[in-house]
């Protein structure tokens, strides 16, 4: 019972105290105080204490609140101002966040010195969730969420002013590649570097199209989005073709106004518009964190050469020659690359090889590689640069042709259904 009383009167002591400091709100005043007590708003403890307090003869002084510079006051108006921004987006989740003024930090940072109780709640902390709760009440829906908020504003009022970024879309499936010539992404005018010249006819750009470029159009009118990336796992060549089950990709929508979206009926309509070119597989909505978990991710890969040999090649010395070079590759950055890649030599294993010898001079190879094997400069060696190469072996020039990608190893990456479902989207 003593220990009870103690207690009561230490709050109302640090109460007393902060009451006669200088002008304080209710919120500020109960915020010393948050974590006592279940179901109240700090605005109730505050003035439940100051009641309490003015029956004991203890009285506030008027004026702005010295602390927060009456930032509780204006809590509504931000939230009104935080749903005119919403308007339009559709959103499940939001987060609030403020920017304190140099003013603010100094006069929070006394005040908690000053009156330090175990209790207390920080003022950025307090003000963002008293917001939320206002807009929450205004909007009619939504909750907050602090990881993966679809609507985060940003309030500062020193400039009296509210953003507010929209947490992208993401969706994952693969990508079938069925023609040569497409880059996986758009890739700016070597000569303009994008700003528009005569060379790309004022595109902007060294290839018309881009794998991109294909997919990503009805998406981004669908969610009504800013922009469109593609995030691949690795890329193939431009002239090679990407076919078996595809290469694993998430496509991030920038900015988007809409999320209830229907990737499975965006996707066949995708698929109609670009037949021939690119077809994408079943798509499913997933986190953020999925882009870097693809981006990371080192799949092997089988591809599919058709080699050219300068000089006549025997059945037997090709079949010996292939055979030989399963193992350990030792790849100096290819001459092709070396203008965007460090040049650094790197070991990559060549899984499984097999070869149709179709002519002396004309060859398929299948060739199963670990993540990173570059194939062409396996083929004719780079000059050196890749040891050992079946051009090195062989002792004859040897080039691929043709090139395909037929599968990306499915069991590197997730199940599409195992994917986290990014919050909030049916
Ligand atoms: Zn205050
Ligand atoms: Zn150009």
């Amino acid at each position: 019972m003593s220990e009870d009383r103690t207690r009561v009167e230490t709050i109302l002591t640090t109460a007393g105290a902060i009451l006669r400091a200088g002008p304080i709100c209710d919120e500020c005043l109960g915020r010393a105080f948050a974590r006592l007590g279940h179901g109240f708003a700090n605005a109730e403890r505050g003035q439940a204490l100051r009641t309490i307090l003015a029956m004991q003869g203890t009285s506030g002084k008027p004026g702005t609140c010295w602390v927060c510079d009456g930032l509780f006051d204006r809590v509504d108006d931000w939230a009104q101002r935080a749903l005119t921004l919403a308007e339009g987006i559709e959103f499940d989740s939001y987060l609030f966040g403020v920017r304190l003024t140099p003013r603010l930090k100094q006069a929070e940072k006394l005040f908690s010195e000053r009156f330090k109780t175990e209790t207390a709640e920080p003022l950025k902390h307090a003000f963002n969730r008293e917001v939320g709760k206002a807009f929450e009440a205004l909007a009619g829906h939504g909750t907050v969420d602090l990881t993966h908020p679809h609507l985060s504003f940003i309030i500062d009022p020193e400039r009296d002013e509210i953003g507010v970024s929209i947490l992208s879309l993401y969706m994952y499936g693969r990508y079938r590649k069925l023609v040569r010539g497409i880059p996986q992404t758009r890739w700016p005018c070597r000569k303009c570097g994008g700003a528009g010249c005569e060379q790309c006819s004022f595109t902007g750009k060294q290839y018309p199209e881009s794998v991109e470029e294909l997919i990503a159009p009805l998406f981004l009118a669908g969610a009504d989005g800013t922009e469109a990336h593609l995030h691949g796992a690795g890329r193939e060549d431009i002239d090679a073709r990407m076919l078996g089950s595809g290469r694993p990709f998430v496509l991030e929508i920038v900015s988007p106004k809409k999320r209830q979206i229907d990737p499975t009926a965006l996707a066949e309509a995708t698929n109609a518009a670009s037949a021939g070119k690119v077809e994408v597989g079943p798509l499913r909505f997933v986190a953020r964190e999925t882009v870097a978990l693809v981006k990371e991710t080192h799949a092997e890969k089988t591809y599919r050469a058709m080699v050219s040999f300068s000089d006549a090649v025997e059945r037997q010395a090709l079949a010996d020659v292939v055979a030989s070079l399963v193992g350990v590759i030792e790849q100096r950055t290819p001459r092709r690359v070396a203008h965007r890649r460090a040049d650094l030599v790197r070991s990559r294993r060549l899984i499984d090889a097999e070869a149709t010898w179709l002519s002396s001079q004309k060859a398929e190879l299948v060739l199963h590689t670990e993540g990173g094997l570059y194939v062409k400069e396996l083929v004719s060696g780079d000059a050196g640069r890749t040891v050992p190469s079946l051009s090195g072996q062989l002792g004859v020039p040897a080039v691929v042709a043709e090139l395909d990608v037929v599968d990306v190893a499915a069991d590197s990456f997730p199940d599409v259904a195992d994917l986290k479902i990014d919050p909030g989207v049916a």
